[in-house]
């Protein structure tokens, strides 16, 4: 099939059936046998042991409005899809943003809207609210970068805005006030522990990425996907899902990327911008921080532990974006239930990445130190020495 004949997934043999995750793909209309229809409480259902905090049950109603939300519902009812495509066809203009350090997934949701809508005819601003505004080395071969703004030239009060993989205000840096200005706030995000800050909050915490709920929201919409919005898309499923080894991987993550790579993307060359194009200096910096691991045994059924300091990355001019992914080697060890790695960025503060295999909530942990995240990966800023840092973690552990 050529790119951009029809939208990825109208019609999809097989159908969906109510409690398949796939089900909430299903465009409005599309006549999904086995009558489960995208909103359907029972349809996008967490897979068998995917914790829902706060209790809410599959249907629960998000609150809308700012800041009081309760209660994440599984999956945003099919009434606010229907109003965010409403709102979303009847804007002229939308401004898109996505959390500050953006990853595959944040950027990749971000820049396939963007693409999708500008080829619709609408005029988009995209950005996130770094203060040192660029583009992580690794995903400037994302296409539709020219749609990026520096902050500073974002609308300061955008009439429809729309952010990424943005599980709480705090993480949209200097565009938190644009959002707290905006006439109308769609959020769209999988993170379980987002409080639903927008006006209209399509959270689904079962979904394996953002990008998930975009191609989703894209189907909505009737737009179509072509290759560089299908890459988009990839590489936020890919990166999400740690390439398909994470629990998020399920069926519908698969279905997903089978009609993303149908659409052109190229899986190996993707992999290789993605995580084979590291600076020599990447080796050097990685020698030393493995060299100085540390394995707790005796805490949270096994800890690993290590940092990366602004001085490690200096002699090679190694930027801070190169040392995320430092945390899937250290996360290797057999031993150990959870994963933490301290990164001292430039501005001198330590953003903390925790990974969990599933016995220990790190978005539990992550949140009590400020931050949020999913259970098996969660991550939150501290400004104190490691050691301090340390020792917060290791007592709610
Ligand atoms: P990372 O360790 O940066 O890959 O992030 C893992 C997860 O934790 C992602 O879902 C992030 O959104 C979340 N996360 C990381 N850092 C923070 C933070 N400072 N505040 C809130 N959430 C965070
Ligand atoms: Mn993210
Ligand atoms: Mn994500």
């Amino acid at each position: 099939m050529a790119a951009g004949d029809a939208p990825i997934g109208a019609g999809v043999p097989g159908g969906a059936t109510a409690g398949d995750p796939a089900a909430g793909d299903a465009p409005i209309g599309a006549g999904v046998p086995g009558g489960a229809t995208a909103g359907d409480p029972a349809a996008g259902g967490a897979p068998a042991g995917a914790a829902v905090p706060g209790g809410a049950a599959a249907g629960d109603v998000a609150v809308a409005g700012r800041g009081g939300a309760r209660g994440v519902p599984a999956q945003a009812p099919d009434a606010d899809w229907d109003r965010a495509v409403a709102l979303i066809s009847s804007a002229s203009e939308v401004a898109l943003a996505c959390h500050v350090s953006p990853d595959g997934d944040a950027l990749g949701s971000m820049l396939a809207a963007g693409a999708a809508l500008r080829a619709a005819g609408k005029r988009v601003t995209a950005s996130f609210g770094d203060r040192r505004f660029a583009v992580p080395r690794l995903l400037r071969f994302l296409p539709g970068q020219d749609l990026l703004v520096e902050p500073a030239r974002y609308p300061a009060a955008p009439e429809l805005m729309v952010t990424f993989d943005v599980s709480t205000v705090d993480r949209l840096g200097t565009l938190a006030e644009s959002a707290g200005r905006a006439g109308e706030l769609i959020v769209v995000d999988h993170h379980p522990s987002n409080p639903g800050f927008g006006t209209l909050n399509l959270i689904d915490p079962a979904a394996a990425s953002t990008t998930t709920l975009v191609e989703r929201l894209l189907h909505r919409l009737g737009l179509p996907i072509d290759e560089a919005i299908a890459t988009c898309l990839y590489v936020g499923l890919v990166t999400d899902t740690g390439s398909f080894r994470h629990s998020s991987t399920t069926p519908a993550a698969h279905d997903m990327a089978a009609r993303l790579v149908a659409a052109g993307p190229d899986p190996e060359e993707i992999a290789r911008r993605l995580w084979d194009s590291s600076p020599f200096g990447y080796l050097k910096v990685l020698g030393a921080v493995l060299g100085r691991a540390t394995l707790e045994p005796e805490v949270g059924g096994g800890l690993v532990w290590t940092f990366v300091t602004r001085a490690d990355r200096a002699p090679y001019g190694l930027p801070y974006d190169e040392v995320e992914g430092i945390i899937d080697v250290v996360r290797r060890t057999g031993e150990a239930e959870v994963t933490v790695v301290l990164k001292e960025d430039d501005d001198g503060a330590w953003q903390v990445s925790t990974r969990s295999r599933g016995g220990v909530d790190v978005a539990r942990v992550c949140s009590a130190l400020g931050g949020g995240g999913h259970a098996r990966a969660a991550g939150f800023t501290s400004r104190l020495p490691v050691e301090e840092t340390m020792a917060g973690l290791r007592a709610l552990l």
